[in-house]
């Protein structure tokens, strides 16, 4: 039988509603509503990740067994799982929406593992909350292998992360107009299970400020403090909380600067997707880079705008960051220390930014220049699409000392393009090599520093679709082998280099592929 050790502290010590279930309403006064997952008819286990297992002290045994199943979609409950779902609100694209919540999303509970640490577990698409509103609480399995890949995806590459336990199936349709025009379809539901010390977004914050509650609001900021945030002691409440803020700024940016080293696109950076521990959360039309490209987003709700277009990131985490400051500063008695944390963010960020870029480039250390050459570099690679991925690996291969654009001619996507654009790279090159050989250091030392934060592998947009269409046609097992692969992403794999390749014609203005809606 299945155990965990369950020590359920945000139910514990935070108020919670006082009506149960799932009835759609406005919850005051509450951070959380008691309410069960919603039983499926047929739990069966697609996928799960051998790490975040091990984390959790599951033995193989355990996760194949037909009770996990039952548990992790929701139809069994272990003894000491207290199931609730957030209440929070949220900005969406630039506008204050009032409360939302865990609408599809059950916590089960806190597990404490053997090494004491503490990992919340979370069903995704376990059925409706009282946060539902109009929708079903469920999940297809198209967006659940999708955020269930990209987790664990994002956590091989070093990219601060939500996790997910596993990937299972209900047995039952849902409907979803996918491309939202008036075509609706069945399709099969899942559950993911995601992992994580917390939950708390920002948007939890801003619905009792929203609301004028600030005992609600104190009790939950000092709570996030002593559960999550354990290494802020000493100093009086206002500077423990000025401190957390200044904390919760640093990892916001460490955590963007980590997805434009990767190329990765959030698409819905709505504060009620941002997590206080800076973990990126909530996986929907997210998408990677392959041409480089930083007016690129996946989200088609947001063609227009590009509101949370790639390079527009790092100001969208502040103006989020912002948002939660104004939520937070009835608990301060001046803004003093909410604009110094603000502040930090674009130091943290560009203090992350410009060494990671120079690694990305091979540079033992950025000097006074580089930024003109990788600036350079980066308007050539947007002008003449390149992919951004094979790009930074293929420039590992250069040799400063006999440069030739040879090894970089299959990050192009157009000829035509490259041929236009031929020369103005032969320039760039010479300049870059001649950088190179500055730093008067084997070739190999280059190679592996680029290699180290340059990932041969990401979870390109046309791969994951590509497991989806197999998985809708019954074969999971596209899942599982870019799972595997997605463990290693710096490593070479020759055996795997099929999806290392380039997006291929055929997703270049494919649903799925190159655009995304945020029907899920
Ligand atoms: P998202 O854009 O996915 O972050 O979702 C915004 C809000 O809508 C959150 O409160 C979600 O819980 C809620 N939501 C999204 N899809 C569903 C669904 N199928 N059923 C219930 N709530 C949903
Ligand atoms: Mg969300």
């Amino acid at each position: 039988m299945l155990t965990f050790h369950f020590d359920n502290r945000f139910v514990n010590e935070l108020p919670g509603d006082s009506e149960e279930g799932p009835r759609r309403r406005q919850v005051q006064g509450a951070c959380w509503s008691r309410v069960l997952p919603t039983p499926v008819a047929a739990p069966r286990l697609l996928a799960w990740s051998p790490e975040v297992a091990a984390l959790l002290d599951l033995a193989a045994e355990e996760v194949v067994s037909s009770e996990f199943a039952e548990v992790f979609t929701g139809n069994r409950q272990l003894p000491g799982m207290q199931p609730y779902a957030a209440c929070y609100g949220g900005h969406q694209f630039g506008h204050w929406a009032g409360q939302l919540g865990d609408g599809r999303a059950i916590s089960l509970g806190e597990v404490v593992n053997r090494a004491g640490q503490r990992w919340e577990l979370q069903l995704k698409g376990a059925g409706p909350t009282p946060y539902a509103r109009r929708a079903d609480g469920r999940a297809v399995l198209r967006s659940s292998i999708r955020e269930f890949l990209c987790s664990e995806a994002m956590h091989h590459l070093g990219v601060p992360t939500t996790r997910a336990l596993c990937l299972t199936a209900t047995g039952e349709p849902v409907l979803r107009d996918m491309m939202y025009d008036g075509n609706p379809r069945h399709e099969p539901g899942a559950v993911v299970c995601r992992v994580a010390p917390s939950f708390i977004r920002f948007g939890h914050f801003e619905i009792p400020s929203s609301r004028g509650d600030h005992e609600l609001l104190a009790r939950l900021v000092d709570f996030t403090i002593r559960r999550d945030f354990p290494d802020i002691l000493g100093g009086d409440t206002e500077e423990k909380r000025a401190r957390w803020f200044t904390t919760v700024c640093e990892r916001t940016a460490l955590m963007v600067a980590h997805w434009m080293r990767v190329g990765f696109v959030h698409g819905v950076m709505n504060t009620d997707n941002m997590s206080i521990l800076g973990l990126t959360i909530d996986y929907g039309p997210y998408g990677w880079i392959d041409n480089y490209d930083p007016e690129w987003t996946p989200n088609t709700t947001d063609e227009e705008n590009r509101r949370y277009r790639f390079g527009q990131q790092a100001q969208i985490a502040h103006w989020n960051l912002a948002r939660l400051a104004e939520a937070l500063a009835p608990l301060f008695s001046s803004e003093a220390p909410l604009q110094a944390g603000l502040e930090r963010f674009i130091q943290v960020y560009s203090g992350e930014y410009s060494p990671m870029m120079a690694a990305k480039f091979g540079f033992a250390a950025l000097r006074d220049d580089d930024g003109e050459l990788i600036a350079e570099a980066l308007g050539l690679l947007q002008l003449a699409e390149v992919d951004m991925t094979l790009f930074f690996r293929a420039l590992a291969m250069i040799d400063p000392a006999a440069a030739t654009l040879e090894p970089l001619r299959e990050a192009f996507y157009r000829d035509d393009l490259m041929h236009s654009h031929e020369a103005a790279f032969q320039s760039w090159l010479a300049r870059y090599a001649a950088r190179a050989r500055a730093d008067a250091e084997p070739m190999e030392v280059r190679k592996q520093r680029m290699n180290d934060v340059n990932p041969r592998y990401v979870l390109r947009n046309y791969l994951a679709q590509e497991a989806i269409d197999q998985a809708e046609q019954g074969d999971i097992s596209r899942v599982h082998e870019l799972l595997e692969v997605m463990r290693r992403p710096y490593d070479e794999q020759p055996e795997y280099a099929r999806y290392a390749e380039k997006r291929p014609d055929w997703a270049r203005n494919r649903p799925g592929c190159s655009m995304l809606s945020c029907s899920s």
